[in-house]
């Protein structure tokens, strides 16, 4: 007998639902998956095989031939051994049809029938939703699954328990969420003392979502100051907090929780991260941390000490906003707008211009360290700025700057004033404006003169020409005017000078 069940198949961060079809005929036994399985879906047989016997069903010693189709899409993952397993209850007729017609299954088995996690139910479960269907989901991710309002879920932690749920005899409770710690309340700005043109710096990159770069000697507080960022950081809007979550849900990295993120993501790999674990991919393909930082910051910490070939991939990802990898069969996309907080010594000794202690770096050594961040990485870098070391007086005072509450305040402000503008565009900051939006900013006439004279005088390129004037829209944003004048380009332009 023929059996249909539905499943679903991840690309990127979005979910499709996929039929199958599962054949018990007559013939020699064998177990057959065709319609473009991946590794993981074709190593289903033995663990389907193993579950439906341990849990007490026959596995049917005929001809069975799974078809998973649309038969071009490939099918990643071991999210389908839960609907191969039904389907062949089905087509066996040990289990009636009927319990599984408009349910969408996702779920990973082991060898005693137990169901596993999977990566991506909430996408999944979008999907589902979008077409009218019900979900079934291993326990441990029906919290990401009941995000989704309407959708009706149903979830186990093994086969057989599945099965008695889904002839109508009820569902389990929900597992207890686990409370995520808020990370905002840790850290506050007041607590940093000086430095406070690179504290303007951070509240000018989280007004509107800018890359920033923080040179200074070892011990000025660069790492602080970024690792800071957070506490100042604009809440979610509702749209780009689902598509956090989403990209969570596709890493795995979601299962216990039951809410939307609603905090910024905030990212710091160690510099021997591979270009696989910061731009994603795999044998199984997962997000990597570009996409994790997605609406949020990604922090280099000692930047030069990143593999060259790692820091040239950020270029695409700075520039479109998302990752693009290739696969066998298709290419995947991941999104990745992140801000970029990268922090650098000026040579290998740390102390290249430091007004105390004297650099023991020879000129070679000082520029071959500079030269790891290639011009057009550097270029995509908006605002760059020196942190030097405290002055003395700067150290001993006690720590009397504004509250990290009371900067998030401006920065709010600023971003909704940006909302306003750029709904049309379909980007949330100012970064994000693209070369086309730009003509229609307004700028006061000596404003556009003074971008005239650096745009020669420091031989800019056209991208940081754009960029300037983003940082400049941010900046007037602050201040709440409606043009970009004189002043706030000059700031701008202040935040290229050591490139
Ligand atoms: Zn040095």
């Amino acid at each position: 007998m023929l059996a249909k069940v539905l499943g679903s198949t991840v690309y990127g961060i979005e979910a499709y639902l996929v039929d199958v079809e599962v054949d018990v005929s007559q013939g020699i036994p064998a177990f057959d998956i065709v319609g473009l399985p991946d590794t993981a879906v074709r190593e289903a047989r033995e663990r389907v095989r193993a579950a439906v016997k341990n849990c007490g069903f026959e596995m049917p010693t005929r001809r069975i031939t799974v078809n998973l189709a649309p038969a071009d899409l490939r099918k990643e993952g071991s999210g389908f051994d839960l609907p191969i397993a039904v389907g062949l209850l089905v087509a066996s007729e040990q289990l009636d049809p009927a319990k599984v017609h408009n349910v969408v299954f996702a779920g990973e088995l082991s060898l005693d029938g137990a169901l596993r996690p999977i990566h991506g139910a909430l996408p999944m479960a979008i999907a589902a939703k979008r077409e009218g269907r019900r979900f079934v989901v291993p326990i441990d991710n029906v919290r990401e699954a009941t995000l989704v309002e309407g959708l009706e879920v149903t979830s186990a932690r093994n086969l057989a328990e599945l099965l008695w749920a889904i002839s109508g005899h009820g569902t389990l409770p929900l597992p207890p969420a686990v409370a995520v710690p808020a990370a905002r309340e840790s850290c506050d700005f007041k607590d940093i003392a000086g430095q406070e043109q690179a504290k303007r710096a951070l509240e000018i990159a989280a007004a509107g979502g800018h890359n920033v770069l923080l040179v200074g000697p070892p011990g000025s507080g660069k790492t602080l100051l970024a690792r800071h960022l957070p506490s100042i950081l604009p809440p979610m809007q509702p749209q780009e907090a689902l598509e956090v979550t989403k990209v969570y849900s596709v890493a795995g990295l979601l299962t216990d929780r039951g809410t939307l993120m609603t905090e910024r993501p905030f990212r710091a790999p160690h510099h021997s991260i591979s270009y696989g674990g910061l731009i994603g991919g795999g044998k199984i393909p997962e997000p990597g941390e570009v996409s994790l930082a997605h609406h949020g910051v990604i922090f280099l910490d000692e930047l030069p000490e990143f593999s060259k070939r790692v820091l040239e991939q950020l270029r695409q990802p700075l520039e479109d906003g998302s990752v693009t990898i290739a696969r066998v069969s298709a290419t995947l996309t991941y999104p990745a707008q992140f801000m970029l907080v990268a922090a650098m010594n000026p040579c290998p000794c740390g102390f290249l211009g430091d007004k105390l202690k004297a650099c023991t770096c020879s000129s070679g050594e000082a520029l071959r360290y500079q030269g790891k961040i290639s011009g057009p990485l550097l270029d995509r870098i908006d605002l760059q700025l020196s942190v030097p070391r405290l002055e003395y007086d700067e150290l001993t005072e006690r720590a009397k700057g504004e509250s990290s509450a009371t900067i998030r305040a401006r920065v709010e402000t600023a971003r909704a004033r940006q909302e306003a503008r750029l709904k049309p565009y379909g980007v949330f900051c100012n970064a994000r404006l693209q070369h086309r939006h730009l003509r229609k900013l307004t700028v006061a006439p000596d404003g556009v003169k003074l971008l005239k004279q650096a745009y020669i005088k420091l031989a800019l390129s056209a991208r940081a020409h754009d960029r300037i004037l983003k940082v400049a829209r941010t900046i007037a944003d602050l201040a709440g005017s409606e043009a970009i004048e004189a002043v706030h380009m000059a700031e701008a332009i202040s935040y290229r000078a050591i490139s």
